[in-house]
């Protein structure tokens, strides 16, 4: 029997499902357990020295405003330094109008779906698709039409039946280094992607975390700058300096921008002034590239020692999928081996993982996994894939 409260709750969240990554973290609270399951950034990368200075530095010259609320669209410096950098990127102009500063890039998906969904809007997303997106966007309740990811990007055969058929009123993707899936788009399927889309009308959302978090090979063409009027891009601080300032943005056309800053205010009424500022003081003193170029040497060298523990310790019909950036590796089980089973059998080795299933709002993805190399340091990886290398061979008997 539901309890009062219960009877209380809006059907749109009573259907929604427990978070069953949330369920997983919990158990690899357990010191003893090696989690690749986290999507977490290695915290020895953070700049903490840096971030200090710089918040006593804000403190001491602009300690009011920081403390006070500011405006909803975000420091107008703030969106000038993302609109400038962003314009190197792309090549294309960008203005500070077009910037809107979210609490984390997370919080920019939750406005586009208060802005653009209606319940029953189709709402076409990647399988495997990104977890927070689908949690997200389906508190506005649009009917999710998964297509299928193929080696160098969503599978453009698939797209033009479904947007013939379904007219969808928005498409969700992750060009670089995808989560869960490390995939990257070819240039050849951003072109097609683009002049799929292009007359339709329907939104594009590109969610690009990752995307700076490049390990090797060319950068790719944002979808942005081919598809310029119908694509809102995001981005995000929290994998280049750090999670906890929840500092991400949005770049919207204009038309939209409006009413983004409507939902925006609605949210929180603006992103945290203090963190910022903060931020903004730490980019105006340090070579933020170079520090990113340090990350991605670090997550680079993960990443090759668990392709190289995979390499001797996995059977050879395990396959997974080399990632040139980003922090996650996805593994591919022989067909009728379920990673939900792998899970059971690799928490009694004391190593964790994330299993496909929660990726796929179809029920598919039961012989997949996702494993995070940016987190575990270089020892827990080697011993970690060891562990899950005798949990994989005790399975396949
Ligand atoms: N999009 C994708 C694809 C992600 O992987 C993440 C982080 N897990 C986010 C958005 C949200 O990140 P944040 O809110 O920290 O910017």
């Amino acid at each position: 029997m539901k309890t009062k409260m219960e009877m209380l709750i809006a059907q749109r969240i009573h259907d929604m499902p427990k978070s069953f990554v949330r369920e997983i973290l919990k158990v690899t609270t357990d010191p003893s357990v090696i989690s690749f399951a986290g999507g977490l950034p290695n915290a020895h990368t953070f700049p903490i020295v840096e971030i200090a200075e710089a918040t006593a530095c804000v403190m001491k010259s602009n300690g009011q405003s920081a403390l006070q609320y500011s405006m909803t669209q975000g420091l107008p410096a703030l969106r000038q330094r993302i609109a400038g950098d962003l314009q190197l990127r792309s090549g294309q102009e960008v203005e500070p109008d077009e910037i809107l500063i979210t609490s984390g890039s997370q919080q920019g998906l939750d406005l586009i779906g208060k802005v653009f969904l209606d319940k029953g809007d189709t709402v076409v997303m990647e399988r495997p698709g990104y977890l927070g997106a689908i949690q997200a966007l389906r508190a506005y309740e649009p009917h999710i039409l998964p297509v299928r990811l193929g080696d160098d990007g969503i599978d453009l055969n698939e797209l033009k039946r479904v947007l013939d058929h379904m007219q969808p009123k928005l498409v969700y993707v992750i060009p670089n280094f995808q989560n869960p899936s490390g995939i990257t788009y070819s240039s050849q399927c951003r072109q097609t992607l683009v002049d799929l889309l292009r007359e339709r009308e329907l939104l594009l959302v590109e969610d690009d975390p990752y995307g700076q978090l490049r390990f090797e090979g060319e950068s790719s063409t944002l979808l942005k700058s081919l598809l310029p009027e119908q694509t809102i891009l995001l981005g995000t601080f929290s994998k280049t300096v750090a999670p906890g300032l929840r500092l991400g943005w949005v770049h919207a056309p204009r038309e939209a921008m409006d009413k983004l800053l409507v939902a925006k205010q609605g949210a929180d009424l603006h992103t945290s002034s203090f963190s910022q500022r903060v931020l903004l003081q730490y980019l105006a003193d340090h070579d933020v590239n170079r520090h990113i170029q340090n990350i991605c040497q670090t997550y680079r060298r993960h990443r090759d020692t668990m392709i190289q523990a995979i390499g001797e310790c996995f059977p050879k019909e395990v396959r997974f999928t080399p990632p040139q950036g980003g922090m996650f590796l996805w593994v591919t089980l022989p067909n009728g081996l379920s990673s939900l089973d792998l899970f059971d059998l690799a928490l009694k080795e004391k190593v964790a993982f994330v299993p496909g299933t929660p990726f796929y709002t179809d029920g598919g993805g039961k012989n997949h996994l996702r494993l995070n190399f940016s987190n575990a340091d270089e020892t827990k990886i080697r011993i970690g894939i060891q562990r899950l290398g005798k949990a994989v061979k005790k399975m396949m008997g």
